[in-house]
């Protein structure tokens, strides 16, 4: 059996707010094989997003152990887990989080800025995302010249420029309206087509039936897995 891309293994997330501890995720147990599609659904609260940024390294957990392919993710400190992160991972947010001052070009270009690749090279692999995401005419528009629909193409075309295996998205669709929202939903299925993972937190059942695979969250644990 070949092993899976990402393995949560016994993963715990606590928040501690003075006295009182928040147990954000209990002995969480998931894999996510390359290639796969999978809805992580669950009420608000239930730990998605906390499930998600650990997946992510974008947080660490309190216990238990991530592993992408053969490699330890909680053994990497900050910088190692950062630059795991910029390598392999693509992340996008309900908020879509772009910076408001640079253009849609430049939003999707700046991981490249990151990992050192040339001015003409983060243009030209920028362009081609944005055109892959249907934005291939708005490239000098900063996001409040773009309508929430374009502003999240953007973030998508910037979470895919590095190529990434493993695309995770937090509610992506959540500060949508239904119709923009299937459209992100299709360039998800699209992107899974061609070949990356990924995995879509949402509390939207019909976002979730997209899916090859659904795992519920409830009080951060894992309910059904099917
Ligand atoms: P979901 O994405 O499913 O809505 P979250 O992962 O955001 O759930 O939250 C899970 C639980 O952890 C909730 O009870 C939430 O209040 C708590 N939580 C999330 N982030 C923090 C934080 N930074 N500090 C304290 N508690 C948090
Ligand atoms: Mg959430």
């Amino acid at each position: 059996m070949s092993i899976p891309l990402l393995a949560c293994e016994r993963v715990s997330k606590l928040y501690t707010l003075g006295r009182s501890t928040v147990r954000a995720l209990q002995a969480v147990n998931l894999t996510v094989d390359s290639r796969e599609f999978l809805a992580l659904v669950g009420p608000s609260g239930s730990g998605k997003s906390t499930l998600l940024h650990l997946m992510g390294g974008l947080d660490v957990p309190s216990d238990g152990r991530l592993r992408y392919r053969d490699q330890d993710l909680t053994s990497l400190d900050a910088d190692a887990l950062a630059d795991w992160r910029a390598e392999h991972v693509g992340f996008v947010f309900q908020t879509f989080q772009l910076v408001p001052t640079l253009t849609a070009l430049e939003n999707a270009a700046l991981p490249l800025l990151f990992r050192g690749v040339s001015s003409q090279g983060r243009r030209e692999q920028a362009n081609e995302m944005l055109d892959r995401v249907g934005l291939g005419e708005r490239l000098d528009h900063r996001p409040k010249e773009l309508s929430g629909g374009e502003q999240q193409r953007v973030a998508l075309a910037r979470a895919l420029v590095g190529n990434p295996e493993l695309l995770l998205a937090d509610e992506p669709t959540g500060n949508l309206d239904a119709a923009t929202g299937q459209t992100i939903l299709d360039l998800l299925g699209d992107l899974h087509d061609d070949g990356i993972a990924v995995v879509l937190a949402t509390h939207d059942p019909q976002a979730a039936e997209r899916a090859e695979r659904s795992v519920r969250l409830h009080d951060g644990r894992i309910q059904v897995d099917a």
